[in-house]
């Protein structure tokens, strides 16, 4: 196999973002696959390389178009991948291509470029230094309940992509499994006029989000988990002890908030939450 499969990124709203490299290996690739041929086109165009080959892969033809592209590349040809925007196979077609090619020894390489996940990272003023991308959230079901409780405890900072029509609902979903006090970044339409990044908690993010009725693309990117701290560990342990040995809620919660010196109220709800009767039966105060 002497092919070479590039992964070309391209701009997420502003044109300019196209560097010279990417527009050279667009020029002198033997075939460029895309998404949608109206939409590249107009970007080849833009930059003045007129009458490429172009092949359609998207969500639906990659399967299908995997044999096809390497049979190019078994012939020796340079073939470039582009998404809709930013960078192939992030949330994008590409991934499979990428798998195949290498699989059958071809060279794969990338010409880098926008990542609408890394532009609104650097920007939310979270952490930047360990952080997790999780792409769309299923939109409803248990895998969506699933997924929202991974983010929820997840230590590193989380990017997520939404669709403004969802952006609302999924903030809704986060404050309630997150907490209100988390912190959260809504990046908006980034390297377009109308690019906004939102900064708060999730809690002010829900009013924000209500008020202002969100158009175009976002990117939601959440503050980690806090580590449990030594204490809250030691409650935790000091509760389980002693429902485990028989003792009353009530009282439980009493002797380690009195232990630990800390609210009797809240020691008492993580009693309850530990507390889980089998077969539903209710728990004994
Ligand atoms: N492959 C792309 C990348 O590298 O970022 C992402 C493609 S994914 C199908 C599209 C999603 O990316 C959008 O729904 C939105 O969440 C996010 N996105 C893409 N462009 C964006 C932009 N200019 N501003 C904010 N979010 C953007």
């Amino acid at each position: 196999m002497v092919g070479t499969l590039v992964l070309v990124a391209t701009p997420i709203g502003h044109l300019d973002d196209l560097s010279s490299r990417t527009v050279e290996a667009l020029r002198t690739a033997d075939c460029v696959c895309c998404e949608d041929t109206r939409r590249t086109g107009n970007l080849l165009r833009h930059v003045g390389i007129r009458a490429p080959r172009l092949l359609v892969v998207n969500e639906h033809t990659e399967w299908d178009r995997t044999a096809e592209v390497m049979a190019l590349l078994a012939e020796g040809a340079t073939v470039a991948l582009v998404s809709d925007a930013g960078t192939p196979a992030i949330s994008d077609p590409g991934e499979r291509l990428v798998r195949a090619a290498i699989d059958a020894g071809a060279t794969v390489t990338c010409v880098p470029g926008p990542a609408a996940l890394i532009m609104a990272l650097v920007m939310s003023g979270l952490p930047t230094a360990r952080f997790a991308f999780d792409g769309f959230l299923p939109r409803k079901g248990a895998e969506r309940t699933r997924r929202l409780a991974e983010v929820a405890h997840e230590a590193r900072t989380v990017v997520l992509y939404e669709a403004p029509h969802r952006l609302a609902r999924t903030v809704a979903d986060l404050a309630d499994v997150c907490g209100g006090q988390r912190r959260v970044a809504l990046a908006r339409e980034l390297t377009k006029v109308h690019e906004d990044v939102w900064r708060g908690t999730l809690h002010d993010a829900c009013a924000h989000t209500e008020q202002v009725t969100p158009r175009g693309e976002y990117v939601i990117v959440i503050e980690g988990a806090k580590p449990e701290s030594t204490d809250d560990a030691a409650v935790h342990q000091a509760l389980v002890q002693r429902l485990d040995a028989g003792v009353s809620v009530s009282r439980a919660a009493a002797e380690v908030a009195a232990l630990f010196d800390v609210p009797r109220r809240d020691v008492y709800q993580r009693a309850l939450t530990l507390r889980t009767p089998p077969h539903g039966l209710p728990s004994q105060p």
